[in-house]
């Protein structure tokens, strides 16, 4: 009889298994077992990490095995976020246990207890800034903001304003009111190496009192910041996605800045959406949400239009600056006039020219990394493949190399053509590095950089190509989308996009979406100064209405375009698609699993409605050929409980992995 606690525990585990496990207490555990807690247990005889959700006094199956150990001293996770895993199962596909252990660092998940930290104390210089005081726009929104919080109601609020209008300072003044309240606060961001301006902010308001998380953190880092959260020490959390799951127990506000960023998604098991996250966890906390974005998600925005977010929309850059014009040059006119293939349009030329003589700046930007993007043989038409994945090798010209981009496979660029071993091969397509040679031949007196993930790989490059430019050391930079967020230099007048098609021809239903995000974002890196700016967009499809509405800043018209071809195709925000990838190394095998699969869900499932079984448009990717099986539902929770059901007993075939992914970022 064990007096002190309870007789039995129900333990989950990271394994994909839909159930929880009792263990019986045996009174000789380290430390209490008590709800959030780990514990070491044995699962077919192999000592593993489990997590307590609830304490029983009878036992639900004959002789429950006993406890290894309980790890913990105290509990490590609220019965706040052991709830929000749970609503994460139930919105994603995954167990409860993988869900939890999503929300905790990797020595924590492996049991270790504690870590030697070597993070170096780097008293880093932040220039203290002020706050400004708020105009009526911001002051309104931060009062509603401020009432939620008193009363401890959940609200979101959509903040729906260019770049410019006062977003971030509405982000850095609710803050500021939640630790007032002594209360926590999260800040999500896509991604803080594209957003540095945004951490700086933070830091120089809130100084120590901030925990920073990013991508390529060293693990002793990510854990030390997740000790500060978890000991009081730091209130606020700037960070990805995962920056949801800090262990905060007072939480009192919740920012996603750039909501409508499809990195909110994570790609991996638990493929779950961070702005959905914050959402549902601020509401366990009757917290208010703040989602901010120039560009707002379809998703977001329609939920704004019919009442269950609050809109606020911030009409007016601070300054009055007025937004960039910005120029659509039609390509095909380029080509009807030009001899040979041109990457940089007369109009965007001239432009440059008359801008780097003036002692101005420009940025440059193209989404596509590499020199050409494809190489296609003259004769037998033959285009240079990746050996793993179905995707044209690109060439680097800098290393000399043929790259694939999703694997890095590399090989040695040929002249003559590797399958009819005749023809010329002929490179074509644009990437940033052919971008920078015809920049150094027009602008031969200019000083120019080029950022992407090639160029920028060594530590601290992508901050000293920064300063440069800031202190007029550079005139151009060209680069992919790390030039895209968050920069804002006065003297850059000029900014090109080489190609507003890149995206529109992906087949996805988001194409259209994202290729209005991306030229609003761009643009909106021009004529931050006193100087005024414009914008030179080059496209092949100046009347599709998504290029035609951005040129035009103009949201709501996209919006409503788009949301009226959305509601009749029934796509989401009206429905909500499922994406099941299988693959394997046989082809044969994922299309065979793939069309049981379908034939199954239809049989076992009523009303189930499959939208395709089809090969993937990424049809093989590191070796895998890849099919998917795409459902669409009305309501996300309900789905995920179909799925369960008829995924019961379901053979896939030996060598084929699957993978569900509840509201797909790419189809
Ligand atoms: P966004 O996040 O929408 O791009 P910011 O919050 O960064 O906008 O504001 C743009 C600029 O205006 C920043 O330099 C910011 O410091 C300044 N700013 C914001 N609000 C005010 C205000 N009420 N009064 C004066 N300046 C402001
Ligand atoms: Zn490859």
């Amino acid at each position: 009889m064990n007096l002190s606690g309870p007789e039995y525990v129900e333990v989950i585990t990271n394994l994909p298994v839909d159930r929880a496990f009792q263990y019986k207490v045996t009174g000789r555990e380290t430390f209490l077992p008590e709800v959030g807690k780990r514990v070491h247990i044995l699962f077919n005889n192999a000592k593993r990490v489990g997590y307590i959700v609830g304490l029983e006094d009878v036992p639900q199956v004959e002789d429950p095995r006993p406890l290894v150990d309980v790890i913990d001293e105290s509990p490590l996770f609220s019965p706040e976020m052991i709830e929000l895993a749970r609503w994460v199962k139930d919105n994603y596909f995954c167990s409860w246990g993988e869900a939890l252990e999503a929300m905790i660092p990797g020595a924590l998940k492996r049991g270790k207890t504690s870590m030697t930290t070597r993070v170096k104390e780097e008293e880093e210089t932040v220039i203290p800034t002020d706050k400004h005081d708020p105009n009526d726009e911001q002051a309104s929104v931060l009062g509603d903001i401020n009432r939620c919080m008193d009363k401890g109601i959940h609200e979101v609020f959509l903040l729906h304003g260019i770049t410019g209008s006062g977003k971030t300072e509405i982000y850095l003044q609710a803050m500021e009111s939640t630790l007032a309240k002594g209360k926590s606060g999260i800040m999500l961001v896509p991604e803080i190496s594209l957003t540095p301006q945004t951490v700086e902010r933070f830091r120089s308001r809130f100084g120590t009192r901030v925990a920073v998380f990013h991508s390529g953190m060293l693990e002793s880092a990510r854990f030390n910041e997740w000790k500060r959260i978890k000991e009081g020490e730091a209130r606020v959390v700037v960070g990805p996605r995962s920056a949801v799951f800090s262990p905060f127990s007072d939480l009192g506000l919740v920012v996603v800045d750039e909501e409508h960023e499809p990195s909110y998604k994570q790609d991996d098991t638990p493929r779950y959406h961070a702005r959905e996250v914050a959402i549902e966890r601020a509401r366990i906390s009757r917290a208010p949400v703040i989602l901010g974005s120039a560009t707002p998600s379809m998703e977001s925005y329609h939920r704004a239009m019919t009442g269950e977010f609050k809109l606020v929309e911030l009409t007016q850059r601070i300054d009055e600056k007025i937004l960039p014009k910005v120029k659509l040059v039609d390509m095909r006119m380029e080509f009807e006039t030009k001899v040979g293939q041109r990457v940089i349009s007369a109009v965007m030329a001239d432009a440059l020219k008359r801008d780097i003589d003036k002692k101005q700046q420009a940025l440059i930007f193209l989404n596509r990394r590499g020199f050409s993007t494809s190489a296609t043989c003259r004769k037998c038409g033959y285009t240079v493949k990746c050996g793993k994945c179905d995707s044209p090798m690109v060439l680097h010209k800098e290393k000399s190399e043929l790259i694939c981009h999703y694997c890095n496979r590399r090989s040695k660029p040929v002249d003559i053509c590797p399958e009819c071993k005749e023809g010329q091969l002929m490179y074509r397509g644009t990437g940033t590095q052919k971008v920078e040679d015809e920049l150094r031949k027009i602008l031969p007196d200019a000083r120019i950089a080029r950022m992407d993930s090639d160029s920028m790989s060594k530590r601290g490059a992508h901050d000293k190509v920064l300063r440069a430019f800031k202190a007029h050391e550079l005139d151009v930079i060209v680069g992919t989308q790390m030039i895209a967020k968050g920069l804002d230099f006065p003297k850059v007048t000029e900014v090109g996009v080489i190609s507003a098609d890149a995206n529109l021809n992906l087949p996805d239903f988001r194409s259209g979406e994202r290729t209005f995000d991306l030229i609003t974002q761009v643009a909106g890196r021009a004529g931050r100064g006193d100087l005024g700016g414009e914008v030179i967009v080059q496209t092949f499809t100046p009347d599709h209405y998504a290029v035609a509405f951005a040129a035009k800043h103009d949201f709501h018209g996209f919006y409503e375009r788009e949301i009226n071809a959305r509601r009749e195709l029934m796509f989401p925000p009206y429905t909500h698609f499922v994406k099941i990838t299988l693959r394997s190394r046989k082809e044969e095998n994922a299309q065979a699993s793939s069309e049981k699969l379908a034939e199954t869900l239809k049989k076992k499932i009523k009303d189930i409605d499959i939208v395709g079984v089809a090969p993937s448009p990424m049809a093989k990717l590191r070796g895998y050929y890849r099919w998917n099986v795409i459902l669409r539902a009305k309501d996300r929770p309900e789905i995920v409980i179909k799925l369960r059901e008829g995924l019961k007993g379901f053979r896939k075939g030996s060598g084929v992995f699957m993978a569900v992914d509840v509201d797909p970022q790419t189809m």
